[in-house]
């Protein structure tokens, strides 16, 4: 009886605290529910180098910059290529936590690689323990899209982005009219017809054009005027279709690119030309791509190769996995191969002898300038004509995240680091308050168990005190109600 008191007293106080929780949290599985925080576009222009705005005339990245943030510049994770770092920017995990090491898919015991494009469509490659922020935002209770981002064909935990475009095997990533076919779609479709709450879009360049032509070249400056119309389409887009004060936009990129030395320029790095080592000690190898490369051993040769390698060429860096330098975060994933190799600045790695000739590269250290891309966002949420330092990106995701309103997946950034570009908030609609909400219903809720415990303990104790005195027998139903509403007075 006493108990049943007890939890009475509980359920007379509950009630009042739990309304507003359950008012404001959305349910996992409630309908669509976009109307509570302002839609987001997450763009990447592959390649395109924080500096890129510096020699070539932009009035419409300049424009976004008046009217949102612009960073000085960002630092991408490493390994600087473009399936890993997008699949950062889509969850806030360094490459080692997410587990898309390489632009390149292999298996070491069959001896295949799929390039790029082809491991778009290898669901395990992308779905090993990261949720790209597309899924997380469905279970949520948003519309999510993509459109050609690294990632997007893939299934994750049986769930895939659920509007999509992914781009044809052998697409044109240069070609503007296709450009601007893309972005009506993504805007007047996507965003102003079908409701859409999060889209991110890619755009192959300037990266294709840094590659080919290298970064200091005309045409890379060209290109870069063709993705500041591109900017200026994408603006003048949103306010044709009255998105302005709806819509929030984030362009960034995935890494920089610098120019390759060689034409006798510099001591290439060729792998069979360093002394001590010999390619019939490798069971696998994943080099030729850039200023990078893996190797696995055969059995009992690592130390033979390591040491080989180890001083094999003033400007190559050999490493075990474990001893990777930290800061990296690239060196606790099973799928890194026992041995990474990088080179400085300029250089690249060649297997056997020169097989590469791009003018400009990327895939170097995150801390070089040169791999560090730039970041502009506007839209309702963000402040205007506001400058602020370089971060990391592993910080856009958990931004993106707030800006959505959903609660984000475990992930290596923090919304602090870019929380000073937001115009602050009364809102209602993030899930931080809403979780404030929790604690402090959780909180009351505790407060009461324990005052019902305490007038339950206290009311039996007067009991027991007027059992003793009284010498009755029984007490009735309606006594001890009659005496619990007396002493409740004195609460
Ligand atoms: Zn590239």
């Amino acid at each position: 009886m006493l108990l049943r008191l007890g939890l009475l007293s509980l359920l007379t106080l509950s009630p009042s605290l739990a309304a507003p929780h359950q008012g404001s949290f959305p349910g996992v599985d409630s309908p669509h529910r976009s109307s509570r925080n302002n839609k987001l576009l997450l763009i990447s222009f592959d390649g395109f180098r924080w500096d890129y705005d510096r020699d070539v005339d932009t009035p419409h990245l300049d424009a976004m910059g008046r009217d949102g943030v612009r960073a000085a510049y960002v630092t991408p994770p490493y390994l600087t290529i473009t399936s890993p770092t997008h699949f950062t920017l889509l969850t806030g995990r360094y490459i080692e936590n997410h587990g898309v090491i390489h632009n390149i898919w292999f298996n070491t015991t069959t001896q295949e690689k799929k390039q790029y494009y082809m491991t778009q469509f290898v669901d395990s490659y992308w779905d090993n323990g990261s949720l790209p922020i597309w899924i997380t935002a469905q279970r949520q209770g948003l519309k999510a899209g993509s459109l050609h981002f690294p990632g997007t064909a893939a299934t994750y935990k049986g769930e895939r982005v659920k509007v999509s475009q992914v781009e044809p095997r052998f697409y044109e990533h240069n070609n503007e009219t296709d450009w601007r076919i893309n972005i009506d779609k993504v805007i007047g479709q996507w965003f102003s017809k079908e409701d859409l709450d999060f889209v991110s879009l890619y755009f192959g360049e300037p990266d294709g054009t840094g590659h080919k032509y290298g970064p200091e070249s005309p045409e890379r400056q060209e290109m870069v005027q063709q993705v500041d119309r591109t900017v200026g389409y994408i603006r003048d887009t949103t306010r044709n279709h009255g998105l302005s004060d709806r819509l929030n936009i984030i362009i960034t990129a995935d890494h920089g690119m610098t120019t390759v030395l060689r034409n006798g320029l510099v001591d290439e790095i060729i792998l069979s030309e360093i002394p001590g080592f010999d390619f019939r000690d490798i069971k696998f190898q994943l080099v030729d791509y850039g200023p990078t490369g893996m190797l696995l051993p055969r059995e009992g040769m690592l130390e033979k190769v390591y040491q080989a390698l180890k001083g094999g060429h003033p400007h190559l860096h050999v490493y075990k996995k474990e001893d990777m330098p930290g800061r990296l975060h690239y060196s606790n994933h099973p799928r890194l191969l026992p041995l990474i190799l990088f080179a400085d600045q300029g250089y690249v790695i060649n297997g056997f002898f020169p097989v590469q000739f791009n003018k400009g590269e990327h895939g170097y250290d995150n801390q070089m300038m040169d791999m560090k891309p730039f970041f502009r966002a506007a839209g309702p949420d963000f402040q205007k004509n506001l400058a602020v330092g370089p971060f990391e990106t592993v910080n856009v995701y958990p931004l993106m995240c707030h800006l959505l309103g959903i609660k984000p997946e475990v992930n290596d950034g923090s919304l602090e680091v870019t929380r000073q570009m937001l115009v602050p908030k009364k809102d209602q609609g993030s899930y931080e308050n809403r979780d404030i909400q929790w604690e402090v219903f959780i909180g009351l809720t505790s407060v009461a168990g324990i005052l019902a415990l305490v007038f339950v303990v206290t009311t039996a104790h007067a009991m027991l005190k007027r059992t003793h005195m009284d010498r009755r027998s029984e007490v009735t139903h309606e006594d001890l109600n009659e005496k619990e509403s007396d002493k409740q007075t004195s609460f």
